[in-house]
This record gives structure tokens, C-alpha cells and sequence, in this order.
């Protein structure tokens, strides 16, 4: 059987040799933005990562769901009320489809699984590919068929037949595909957990679960390994043990009980993956400490995330980076010498970026904005903890900073999930204070926030707000994007960029470090830095923003970018795994080198 190539030209193939290479399971993935199979901040990762893997030549291969339905589209009225309906896209005119299918057994039915795959070309011209699965096939009954159409769209057990669809149908289809043998797995976060219940069934095949050995479950773990992303102990995926009987079967749901995954009647998509991966990391060091201190038993490691860097570079800086460090697509690292760039070339290429914005604003909202006019942007999922409305809690406030500071705009933009009513009412509460400022701060909230608008937004404003409630920002990534574009953020101190934070530097502090202060302290602090510090700056001493405009892309360009984060993968996991695996030795029995 023929395979789908890894080409191997390059440093990090040659040391992996042709036999290794990594399956990187993701629930979501966002790769662009006619591929809506993405719902936020871990798809975006996903998709940086891939694209990273693709410049460094590792052998890599991505498996996802595919999603016909896409994350749909957002509608919002006069009042901020949100509504949503299905996009509309192809997969059949811009994903290839894989000649081979595998079948996996869901609720006792044998559901048939096929793929399709989107090579990404890295910039030596390795490619990954990304696989994703797809149970629409005549021969699966209605409801296997509606698996692959709604990422986090269904009750509990839709949920949970997509992820046995994602964690033992990929396992499956990689089989099919004849790499199964060389692979090592990551899982990115706990969806795909249960490909290691596929891999331990590969190795066990007939054996009952009781006989199942501390062996067999060690040769499974290590080939795993794990990112978690979540850190609040509610964010975990569960799932009652009824249900799990119910879907995976009796069979499974004894070998899961067996090997120590059952807790309080459920199964833990988050225990799951611990118990298989020799390695477990979070996603920044704040990020790794909170998830020791939840998982006790596990040492659990952090590399801090990054985005692609040519990625969410702007036109202007791309085309700006060209002419002053023309080796940066190749090497990241390389924006350090951002430093020695004009200050007035950082000025003009984010006025180009910053007119290419309003430009957008003007066609999607018909509201003309003014380039002179310092701009605040603010854009995520529209979920509670990322507090959108902390900036309007004192209007009066806002509007004598625009008063006195001088003219201030604020561009929004964000999804709340169908069924996050909170998130949904955040949306309202924004819509209200922009009715309220009218007049004074023009307020602009854009439908269908998705890889497009976000790559306008982060590289046009002159500010990036955010305001999570600490500590729930496992790390956040738009404020990395932001930096790359020369865009300081002004932000609470909570995941990133609390590595990422030098005061009046490389942006602003909201607050302090202490995660248990009131939020009034925020509040009071955000205000005061707006009209004291950030303001005149903008206003008063251009060229000295510029110079902050600089230090974003130096400092953190430099560092917060996909390719530091993949090599880092590479050096404390992938390589540590694939070495140890060699010499039979049980990787992750020790804490993995604090290389992050
Ligand atoms: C980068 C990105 C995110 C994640 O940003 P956070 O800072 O983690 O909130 C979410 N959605 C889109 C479309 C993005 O591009």
C-alpha cells in the first residue's frame, strides 16, 4: 500500500530518520479561513503548529474532523442579539480526497470513516498533510452520517461519538494508511484521548480487559503525549459512565475501568490522556504550574504556545521584514533584529496596516472610521471569563478620557457558542455601552470574527485589549499576532503574557500578578493607563509609540511564534520520546528538562 509521503529533506527529518514521525490530533483545526472547521484559540494553535512543523520539515501528520456544517456563521441585530446559521463550504473543491477508509465501532454499529487531506507546504517545500475524517458515507446509518457535521454542536453522546470517531477513527485510518507503526501521537487537549484506548486495543486485540498489563499500557504510553489547555477543573470533558457504556460498549468501558480511567461514575477526557502520555505539558509556564497543582500525580511540563508568524504578519510587515531581515520566514528568531529598523518605517507600515482595517470596517459595517483616532481592539470568543465588557464599566469615565486624552474608537468582534447564553449576553451588554457612547467613543462590534478578520483586526488597531478573569487564560495567542504587527497589548496579567509582559515596553499591565485581586482594581488600573500613559503617548510622542511598536516585534515576535514552539516540542518531547522509545525505556518515568 502506498503512503501519503512525508518528504524528508531537511535536519529534523534526517534525525528522525523516514521511520518516526508525529500524528497530531486536534478536535479542531483552522487553517484558513474557507476551511470554517474552527471554532477559536485551540484550532488556530492547531493550524499554526502544522504550518510550523511544515517550515521545519518535521514529519508530521495532522488528523481533525471535517465539519460540513462549519462554525456557523454569526448574525447579530440592532440590540447585540446573536443568531446563527451553517456556512456554506466545499470540502469536495478544496480538501483531496485519501483513497482509503477504516471503520470503527460506535453504539455497536461499524461506522465507516474516510478522509480528506490539505497538504501544508513549509517554506523549504516540506509538506504536512492534514487528514479529516469524514463519516458521511451512504453506508453509515443517519445519525453516523450527521457525525462529522457540527464541531461542538449536539448533546453528550453526539460529543462523545465524535470523539471516538476522532481518537479510534483516526487510529484506524492511520492504520489503513500502513504509518501506524511509526508514529508517535499527540494529543491537543483531551478529545482525542481515546486513540489510546484504540492503541492499546491494536496491541491487546482479544485479550480480555482484566488481563490487560502494566506492559501494554506502558508501550502505549510511550507513544503518546499530551497538551492540556484547560485550567479550571469545570473546562474538562466528561462523560457519564451510562453513556460511555452505551457508546464505546461494554467491552471498552470494562478496559477503561480496568486501567484506572472511571472517576465518580465518568469517564475524564483529561485523566484519560494523562494515564497514556509520557509526556504532559501545558501552555505557558503560569499555565503548567496551575495544571501540576491540579494533576498532582503527574509531572506536567510547560511550552508556552506561539502563532505563525508569516502567517499573521500584515501585508506592510511582511513586505517591511522582506527588506530589512529577509531570512525571517525561514527562521523566526531572526525579527529580533526588528530592532534596528527606521522608526519611521514601523509608523508607516502600521498606518498601512491600520487603513487596510478601516477599509474592512467600512465594507462590513458601512461605519467610517478615522485613521488619526487611537484605536482599541478587542476580539475573541465571546465567553464569560474573557470579561469583553470590563472596558465599559464606567461610561462616564470612557467618555472624559475621550474628553480630555483625546478621541478614542474601539473595534470588537467575537462568537459566543449557540448554547453560551452568558457569552451571548456579554455580546448585548457591549452593544448597550456602545449605544451609550455614541457620540462620544464610537463603538464598532463586527459579525463572524474567524481567521480573516482577526488577521485585519490584530495588525491594524493601535492597542490590543484583554481582559480575561485570571487565572483562566490558559494562554491566549491573539496577543502574540498582535506583536508581530507592532501592536502593543494592554492587558491583565494572566497566561502569555505574563512572559510576555515588560511594562511600557512591549505594552501594558491591567493589575497585578496576584490572582485573587478585585477586579474594581482592574477596572481602575486599565482606565488610569489609558488616559495617563498610553494616550499622551500616542498622541503627544509618535515616534516613541513607534519605538513600543518596535520592542513588540523584537521581544515577542522573536519568541511567541510557532516554529520556537515547535522546536521546543522537538527538543523536550518528540526527540526525548522517540530516543527513549529506542532504548526501551519508559519516557516521562522523570520530569522532562525544563527547556520552556
Ligand atoms: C488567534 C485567534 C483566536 C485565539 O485568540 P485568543 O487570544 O486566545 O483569544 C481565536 N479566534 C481566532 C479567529 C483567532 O485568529
Amino acid at each position: 500500500m502506498s503512503r501519503i509521503p512525508f518528504s524528508f529533506g531537511d535536519t529534523h527529518a534526517r534525525r528522525l530518520g523516514d521511520q518516526e514521525a508525529i500524528a497530531y490530533f486536534s478536535m479542531e483545526i483552522g487553517l484558513a479561513a474557507d476551511i470554517p472547521t474552527y471554532a477559536g484559540g485551540l484550532g488556530v494553535l492547531a493550524g499554526d503548529t502544522v504550518r510550523a512543523a511544515a517550515d521545519m520539515g518535521m514529519p508530521m501528520i495532522a488528523v481533525t474532523l471535517l465539519y460540513r456544517n462549519g462554525y456557523f456563521q454569526q448574525h447579530l441585530d440592532a440590540e447585540g442579539n446573536q443568531t446563527q446559521t451553517p456556512v456554506r463550504w466545499s470540502p469536495e473543491q478544496i480538501l483531496q480526497p485519501v483513497p482509503w477508509q477504516a471503520s470503527v465501532q460506535i453504539e455497536g454499529r461499524e461506522v465507516q470513516v474516510r478522509a480528506w487531506r490539505y497538504p501544508i507546504e513549509g517554506v523549504f517545500g516540506h509538506h504536512v498533510n492534514v487528514l479529516f475524517l469524514d463519516s458521511d458515507l451512504p453506508e453509515n446509518d443517519p445519525w453516523d452520517r450527521a457525525l462529522t457535521n457540527d464541531l461542538y454542536g449536539g448533546d453528550r453522546r453526539y460529543r462523545l461519538c465524535q470523539e471516538a470517531l476522532l481518537g479510534l477513527g483516526g487510529v484506524e485510518l492511520l492504520h489503513a494508511l500502513g504509518l501506524d507503526g511509526h508514529l508517535i501521537y499527540h494529543m491537543n487537549e483531551g478529545h482525542s484521548a481515546l486513540l489510546a484506548l484504540g492503541l492499546l486495543e491494536r496491541a491487546v486485540g482479544a485479550a480480555p480487559p482484566d488481563q490487560i498489563t502494566d506492559e501494554d499500557i506502558g508501550a502505549v504510553r510511550r507513544r503518546c503525549v499530551f497538551t492540556t489547555h484547560t485550567p479550571v477543573p469545570a473546562g474538562h470533558d466528561k462523560f457519564d459512565w451510562n453513556l460511555v457504556t452505551r457508546v464505546l460498549g461494554a467491552r471498552r468501558a470494562q478496559t477503561l475501568r480496568a486501567i484506572g480511567c472511571c472517576q465518580d461514575s465518568t469517564l475524564n477526557m483529561t485523566y484519560l490522556a494523562l494515564r497514556f502520555s509520557c509526556h504532559v505539558n501545558g501552555v505557558a509556564l503560569r499555565h503548567g504550574e496551575i495544571s501540576a497543582d491540579m494533576f498532582p500525580e503527574y509531572p506536567v511540563d510547560s511550552i508556552t504556545n506561539g502563532a505563525d508568524l508569516a502567517m499573521w504578519a500584515s501585508d506592510a510587515f511582511a513586505e517591511l521584514f522582506d527588506r530589512h531581515i529577509p531570512v525571517w520566514r525561514q527562521d523566526n528568531q531572526y525579527l529580533r533584529y526588528a530592532l534596528g529598523i527606521p522608526l519611521e518605517e514601523v509608523q508607516q507600515a502600521h498606518a498601512s496596516a491600520k487603513q487596510a482595517l478601516l477599509d474592512e470596517v467600512g465594507r462590513r459595517s458601512g461605519q467610517q472610521l478615522d485613521p488619526s483616532v487611537f484605536t482599541l481592539g478587542f476580539a475573541r470568543r465571546a465567553t464569560e471569563y474573557k470579561r469583553a465588557d470590563l472596558l465599559f464599566a464606567d461610561i462616564e469615565r470612557l467618555k472624559r478620557i475621550a474628553r480630555e486624552a483625546g478621541p478614542l474608537q474601539i473595534l470588537y468582534a467575537g462568537k459566543a457558542h449557540p448554547r453560551d447564553e452568558g457569552g451571548k449576553q456579554m455580546i448585548r451588554r457591549v452593544f448597550a455601552a456602545a449605544r451609550e457612547l455614541r457620540g462620544h467613543v464610537p463603538v464598532v462590534y463586527l459579525e463572524d470574527y474567524d481567521i480573516d478578520l482577526a488577521g485585519y483586526l490584530v495588525s491594524g488597531v493601535d492597542v490590543w485589549l484583554n481582559t480575561p478573569l485570571k487565572p483562566h487564560e490558559a494562554s491566549g495567542t491573539s496577543g502574540m499576532k498582535a506583536a508581530f504587527n507592532g501592536v502593543p497589548s494592554l492587558s491583565v496579567l494572566d497566561g502569555w503574557w505574563l512572559e510576555g509582559h515588560i511594562e511600557g515596553i512591549t505594552g501594558w499591565a491591567i493589575g497585578d500578578r496576584d490572582e485573587t485581586s478585585e477586579p474594581s482594581g482592574e477596572r481602575a488600573d486599565l482606565y488610569d493607563k489609558l488616559e495617563g500613559t498610553i494616550m499622551p503617548l500616542y498622541y503627544d510622542q509618535p515616534l516613541e509609540f513607534a519605538r513600543v511598536r518596535r520592542y513588540c516585534i523584537a521581544f515577542n515576535g522573536s519568541f511567541f511564534n510557532t516554529q520556537r514552539m515547535v522546536s521546543q516540542y522537538w527538543k523536550s518531547v518528540y526527540h526525548r520520546v522517540i530516543t527513549s522509545g529506542d532504548r526501551g525505556e519508559r519516557a516521562g518515568d522523570s520530569t522532562p528538562a525544563a527547556d520552556a
